[in-house]
């Protein structure tokens, strides 16, 4: 566990320029440490991050020198793999090598974190969280969200104070390098095999995942889903008070289900019924249903979970309305970076033979097969876009017909001019946007753009 005093004028190395790194740089410095900087990428696309960092912090970038050796310790951008070179040899020379919420939340003076993890779902739940948490809080106290959720733990954490919940999402990559993070209450959504090229086997990604609860005390909750069996296994293990929820069955030792179009709570002798936010597919409910959870462990009243569910409207990039155009209804879920995403998406809204799905982007070495079933049931055509595509076609034919785009914006326009009104467009590429876009963000910004136009 990272204990800043045990480094005291010892110099710390902070590896990756990331935006998690700078903000890890700018911490360690306004806390009296000496600062080394290193980044293997060049300094040409990195400049403009550099410049936010504060004097007296040194950079290397194009590589490491043999200075960053003689730090007392060192943290590590999230990205980064425990297979790294300079991090294998940093822990060969016995320089530990801390995670970059380990650092920010020995640094935080809040009295609660409130963590999620799981393998899809993390930002919605953190998000919902962080929105019933704001309104349950009496003035002066605040709650922070942050992780991979825009703002960087190390910006975040230490701002906490008192009173104030910092909302933290949580990766497995985060949680893989941490040890001592004690969540007051935490939640994990569900399992599902991701990320193995980074873990090396599911097994090093199921351990990653339960360090989530691995330091809690019974003082503390995790949430679980309790029809993922990994999620049930894992649980077992939890030190914490354990809490179940499941978006299909009504029976069993539940504190939180799905029926009628509502969602019920049972917890510490209460029992209520409220309607869930006004998002598509079970999935949202699991994601509604797991923050609800872990508001009411932190003793958040049900009134407060109503209110903040009747105003939710989603995350940005999630399955998100896009506009209407002529009868066709365009659904921007650029986030849906892999084939399992994508199921999510036709499960949420599939609705007979109505749908238009644009595929592709960049391959991330999984089938697209598992898609077939749902295609065959919910989809018009497939129109594919990007470096995926021929591949993609390879393995859905058959399914539907299969029309090549090459370009989100020949997706959108050919699409509109054979589309019949009560048809929807739904981008859920299953794939990376590296190939054609910055990040998925810019992806689906470039979709609502398009939609716009066509308007
Ligand atoms: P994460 O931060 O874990 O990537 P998001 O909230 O950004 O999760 O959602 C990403 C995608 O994962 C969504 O577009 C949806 O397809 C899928 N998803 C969201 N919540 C769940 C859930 N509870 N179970 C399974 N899939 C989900």
């Amino acid at each position: 566990m990272f204990i800043p005093e045990n480094f005291k004028g010892k110099g710390a190395l902070v590896i990756g320029a990331g935006r998690s790194g700078i903000a890890c740089a700018n911490l360690l410095a306004a806390n009296g440490f000496k600062v080394l900087l290193t980044e293997s990428q060049s300094t040409g696309k990195i400049k403009d991050r550099l410049k936010k960092l504060p004097r007296g912090v040194k950079t290397e970038t194009g590589g490491h020198t043999k200075a960053v050796f003689s730090c007392g310790f060192a943290v590590k951008s999230p990205g980064l793999s425990r297979s790294n070179r300079l991090i294998i040899s940093l822990k060969k020379k016995g320089i530990p090598v801390f995670s970059e919420i380990e650092t920010a939340l020995a640094f935080s003076r809040a009295a609660r974190l409130l963590a999620v993890t799981g393998t899809n779902g993390k930002t919605t739940t953190t998000i919902l969280l962080g929105a019933i948490m704001k309104a349950a809080l009496r003035p002066g106290a605040r709650a922070l969200v942050c992780g991979n959720v825009g703002i960087p733990a190390a910006e975040a954490a230490p701002k906490a104070r008192g009173r104030d919940a910092v909302v933290m999402e949580v990766s497995s990559y985060q949680l893989e390098d941490s040890s001592g993070i004690k969540p007051a209450a935490a939640c994990l959504l569900n399992i599902t095999p991701d990320h193995l090229d980074h873990h090396g086997s599911l097994a090093a990604y199921v351990k990653a995942k339960g360090k989530i609860f691995k330091y809690q005390d019974s003082a503390g909750c995790c949430v679980f889903n309790y029809e993922d069996a990994r999620c049930r296994r894992l649980a077992k293990r939890c030190p914490a008070r354990t809490l179940f929820f499941s978006s299909k069955r009504a029976k069993g030792p539940l504190n939180a289900w799905a029926a009628a179009g509502k969602l019920y709570f049972r917890l510490n002798g209460t029992e209520f019924a409220v309607k869930p936010p006004a998002l598509p597919g079970a999935h949202n409910l699991e994601n509604a249903m797991c923050a609800a959870l872990m508001a009411l462990h932190q003793g958040v009243k049900p009134g407060i979970i109503k209110k903040v569910f009747s105003a939710f409207k989603g995350v940005e990039h999630r399955l998100e309305p896009a506009g209407k155009v002529r009868g066709v209804s365009f659904i921007n879920d650029s986030k849906a970076t892999n084939v399992e995403s994508t199921l999510v998406a036709l499960k949420a809204l599939g609705a007979g033979k109505n749908t238009w799905l644009i595929l592709g982007g960049q391959d991330k070495g999984n089938p697209y097969a598992p898609l077939i079933g749902l295609i065959k049931e919910h989809v018009k055509a497939v129109v594919t876009i990007g470096a995926a595509a021929r591949k993609i076609e390879r393995e859905l034919a058959g399914a539907a017909p299969l029309i090549t785009a090459v370009t989100l914006k020949n997706a959108c326009r050919g699409i509109l001019a054979l589309a019949s009104p009560g048809d929807v467009v739904l981008f859920s590429p299953a794939c990376a946007s590296f190939d054609q876009f910055r990040d998925f963000e810019d992806r689906g910004r470039r979709f609502k753009a398009l939609v716009k136009e066509l308007k």
